[in-house]
């Protein structure tokens, strides 16, 4: 046990409209990975094909109205769900109503995301830099949410050779960017096995072993 760990949600600005709310998931976090668990036994993850026809590093599914979907074609947004060709999984009501808190606590008031990336890690998966742009409104925020273990979230410019920032993120903790960093490069360096054998959390063995994000974008 870590008697220093400090759970205590808090609200930082790190870099111009990018919040980090520490913690933020965690006064819900039972309903949370409650809800997680059953849309992953819905709408299995599965490690999705660049439009170069590589497999994704990170295993990924979704919830909500769309999904955000790659394949030979490029990447987009859709209704369906192209390895069951049905409906993607409903956005669950705790997902929602973390959603749209964290936003507005960053100052977003009218957020209401139709859809919920989720992307699982194994130790030694990352995400590559890359922009979020195939949303139809810049005007509204990226919610990304971080659970189980922790990794360096890497947050860059409008460019990719921009050299990025790096934002430790522990589970339960929510990022929200938008305004003049919408657009900005991000990605996920290699996830590592969490340290000491400490438990992200008592609710989930898998959260022990994976890193889960939930990414939620009003993207129609
Ligand atoms: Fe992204």
């Amino acid at each position: 046990m870590d008697l220093f760990k400090n759970d205590t949600p808090t609200i930082k600005e790190i870099l111009p409209d990018v919040w980090l709310l520490k913690s933020k998931a965690l006064a819900n976090e039972a309903e949370i990975v409650q809800d997680l668990e059953r849309v992953i036994s819905q709408a299995p993850l599965r490690h999705m094909m660049t439009p170069m026809g590589f497999a994704m590093s990170a295993a990924m599914t979704n919830c909500g109205p769309l999904g955000w979907v790659s394949d030979r074609k490029g990447y987009r947004y859709d209704a369906i769900d192209p390895t069951s060709d049905k409906p993607w999984p409903a956005m669950p009501d705790s997902f929602l109503a973390l959603a749209t808190q964290a936003a507005s606590a960053a100052g977003f008031n009218d957020f209401v995301p139709d859809a919920c990336l989720i992307n699982q890690y194994k130790v030694g998966a990352s995400m590559g830099l890359h922009q979020d742009k195939n949303e139809v409104d810049f005007e509204q925020p990226i919610v990304s949410v971080s659970l189980g273990l922790p990794a360096v979230f890497l947050f860059g410019g409008l460019l990719r050779s921009d050299k990025p920032h790096k934002v430790p993120l522990a589970h339960g903790d929510v990022l929200v960017w938008g305004g003049q960093s919408r657009l900005n490069f991000h990605g996920i360096r290699d996830v590592k096995a969490s340290q000491n054998g400490a438990l992200n959390t008592h609710l989930s063995q898998y959260l022990n072993h994976h890193r889960v994000n939930l990414t939620l974008r009003k993207a129609a």
